[in-house]
């Protein structure tokens, strides 16, 4: 999106009389008890930013970044904050690992780079072209084979496969990747024997999904707040967590999901919040913490 859409609506927001406080880490640069403290609700909507990792001999190699240290560099060079981007894929063979959203994104990101080749590996077997109606029936929500914008300006997608190390040179710089084609037994990926091979990695992206909120900020503890099973802040079905008055919205809640859920969530965690403080609320509340499918 056109960042003058972004600043626009900021700019109603301020008018508004929303006060924007830009960089303040809650738990780190100002404790949870002073903000409770301070106000008598409070919404998280801090996401949910902890990537999982790929802990194989060789991760610590200089050239491999989780895709969000490469991406948010990326943009900042749009923005005119850095000339150069500090990671760049320019002439580099890149490899990026995880065949989702995040992953198309640091495909094209590569591309408009100037990568020399860019390869994009998925664990997963290629899904189908079409909805499988006894897998996936209608109306649940089908895994399809997705050709997004990124991949149509070039690249080699790859299923089926999984890193097992990465090689570098003398300079601690990486160079190859090491994968091998995996069956699933049981559920779980297993190596097939006899499909290792490599392939030039010079700048390797991990773009494997998120786990979570962060939890090393000391937020989630400073509020004493209750994860559930997935790693996300559990709360009721107004949006409130287990400490009253604290209220969480967007990825924070549902996990890493998509915009228009984290705007849903918003409203209706903003008629939570308001139910809290008044005692009753007229806002809307378009959907429910457990909802799948969007029905607004
Ligand atoms: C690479 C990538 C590509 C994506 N592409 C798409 C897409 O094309 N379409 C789509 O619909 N969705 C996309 N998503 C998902 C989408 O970005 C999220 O679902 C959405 O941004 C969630 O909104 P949110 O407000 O809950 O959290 P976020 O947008 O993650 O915002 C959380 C904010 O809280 C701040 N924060 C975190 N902790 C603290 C703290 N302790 N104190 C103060 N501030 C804190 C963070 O800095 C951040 O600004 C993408 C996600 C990623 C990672």
């Amino acid at each position: 999106m056109e960042k003058r859409h972004i600043n626009r609506r900021i700019e109603q927001m301020r008018a508004e009389g929303t006060k924007f406080r830009t960089g303040v880490e809650i738990g780190r640069d100002m404790p949870a008890t002073a903000l409770r403290k301070r106000y008598d609700a409070v919404v998280l909507a801090v996401g949910a930013t902890t990537a999982r990792d790929l802990p194989v001999p060789g991760r610590e190699l200089k050239g491999i970044h989780q895709a969000m240290e490469y991406l948010p560099l990326a943009n900042k060079v749009q923005e005119g904050d850095y000339v150069a981007p500090p990671i760049s894929a320019e002439g580099k063979h890149v490899v990026v690992i995880g065949g989702g959203d995040t992953g198309a994104d640091c495909v094209g990101t590569a591309h408009r780079q100037g990568a020399a080749s860019v390869t994009q590996l998925e664990i997963m077997p290629r899904p189908g072209e079409e909805r499988d109606p006894v897998a996936q029936p209608w109306p649940t929500f089908p895994m399809l084979y997705k050709v997004t914008s990124a991949h149509e300006e070039g690249g080699e997608r790859v299923y089926s496969v999984s890193t097992t190390h990465f090689e570098g040179d003398e300079d601690g710089n990486v160079q190859w990747l090491h994968m091998s084609e995996v069956e699933f037994v049981d559920g779980r990926p297993a190596p097939k024997p006899g499909t290792e091979r490599k392939i030039p990695a010079q700048l390797v992206t991990l773009a494997m999904g998120f786990t979570g909120t962060d939890r090393e900020n000391g937020l989630v503890d400073q509020f004493g707040l209750e994860l559930d099973e997935r790693g996300n802040i559990a709360r009721d079905a107004d949006f409130q967590t287990n400490v009253p008055g604290v209220f969480v919205a967007g990825d924070a809640g549902r996990g890493q999901s998509l915009i228009v859920w984290a705007i849903a969530e918003g409203r209706s965690a903003a008629r939570g919040c308001d139910r809290y403080l008044t005692g009753a609320s007229e806002l809307p509340a378009p959907i429910r913490p457990t909802d799948r499918a969007l029905t607004v």
